[in-house]
């Protein structure tokens, strides 16, 4: 008899507890999003992915070809593909990243001595075809563009020595 009355009395506690956790947190601000409608600000020094910050005047980016960040990255996820321009100088073509073995480490930024990559904060990554996971930098990246997060269009490499 006394088990009854004490599980009665266990229930209604164990109710009320509950109600007083819902009353306390329904006043608080939200910690959750309504994805994708709301999208988190990142922390500044989040690592997104590797990013080829492009001038928003002239389109040209800061490159030298050094090779230094193709030669620290451990995963090989760098390739630079140089060209020539008009002149015979030296430029880059293509600057190749793949995301699918990068480590997001932030190697490649640190070693760069000119500012010509960065890591953003990009974090809507994910992707049904592998192909889109190698990315050409220091061309317009189909992502940005679609997400309206675009950086400006470069001029043809040749210009962008
Ligand atoms: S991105 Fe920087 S480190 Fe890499 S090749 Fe260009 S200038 Fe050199
Ligand atoms: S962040 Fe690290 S793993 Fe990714 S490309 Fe740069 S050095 Fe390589």
């Amino acid at each position: 008899m006394i088990d009854y009355f004490l599980n009665i009395l266990s229930g209604m506690w164990s109710l009320l507890s509950g109600m007083a956790l819902t009353i306390r947190t329904f006043f608080k601000p939200n910690v959750t999003l309504q994805y994708p409608d709301e999208r988190w600000t990142m922390h500044e020094r989040f690592r997104g992915r590797v990013h080829m910050p492009l001038d928003p005047v002239s389109g040209a980016h800061k490159c030298t070809l050094c090779m230094m960040c193709v030669k620290i990255c451990p995963n090989a996820s760098l390739e630079i593909v140089p060209g020539l321009n008009e002149q015979g100088k030296r430029v880059l073509d293509k600057y190749i990243y793949k995301l699918s073995t990068c480590t997001l480490c932030e190697l490649c930024v640190e070693s760069c001595n000119f500012d010509a990559i960065q890591m953003n904060h990009d974090y809507e990554m994910s992707t049904f075809n592998r192909q889109d996971l190698t990315l050409v930098l220091n061309e317009p990246y189909r992502w940005e563009k679609e997400k309206g997060w675009a950086t400006p269009d470069p001029k043809p490499a040749a210009a962008a020595s």
